[in-house]
């Protein structure tokens, strides 16, 4: 089976130790029954590929990877777009010039982003917020129910190297 090129499962292990492929695989089994909308083999392997992938990654990467599986280009970008759209799929931003996603964790969390090799850390944000949502609450009468949050930096290895001419890779660092 084709895997992400920077497929690294310590490095979303080792951040999330109850995130399970068990528990990423129900998360999208609920979210489609919910929608009514059928996982079709196609749609679970384009899934699968940015559910354990290390690294935010563009439809191209992402079609490059699944097409010896028999998963179409055409039927990634709609397959990315679907669950961009149920929230299981967050752009991010990064160097590269094309849009990049990675999957939501399990439970309230948030991606930790390199902008220039990547590579993502999910880390928990339960209760992140919940001053700052009192305090909007408060002040604006609004009631809210929730935020989206992503958090982008330089990894250690982008900052080891720093000053070479590898920034917007996806290499290995
Ligand atoms: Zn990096
Ligand atoms: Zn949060």
């Amino acid at each position: 089976m084709a895997r992400c090129a920077a497929h690294d499962p310590r490095a979303i292990i080792g951040a999330m130790p109850d995130m399970s492929d068990n528990s990423r695989d129900a998360l999208v089994v609920d979210a489609f029954e919910r929608l009514g909308v059928p996982l079709t083999r196609q749609r679970r392997r384009v899934w699968e590929y940015f559910s354990t992938c290390a690294r935010a990654s563009t439809i191209a990467e992402a079609a490059a990877a699944v097409g010896s599986d028999g998963v179409g280009q055409a039927t990634v970008y709609r397959t990315v777009a679907l669950l961009n759209e149920m929230g299981l799929l967050v752009r991010v931003q990064t160097s590269h010039p094309e849009a990049c996603y990675t999957a939501i964790g399990v439970g309230h969390t948030h991606p930790l982003v390199c902008h220039r090799c990547r590579k993502v850390v999910q880390f928990d944000g339960e209760g992140d917020l919940s001053v700052l949502e009192r305090h909007l609450e408060a002040t604006t009468g609004f009631s809210v129910y929730g935020h989206h949050l992503e958090v982008y930096g330089v990894c250690p290895a982008c900052v080891a190297q720093a000053g070479t001419s590898v920034a917007g890779e996806a290499g290995e660092p």
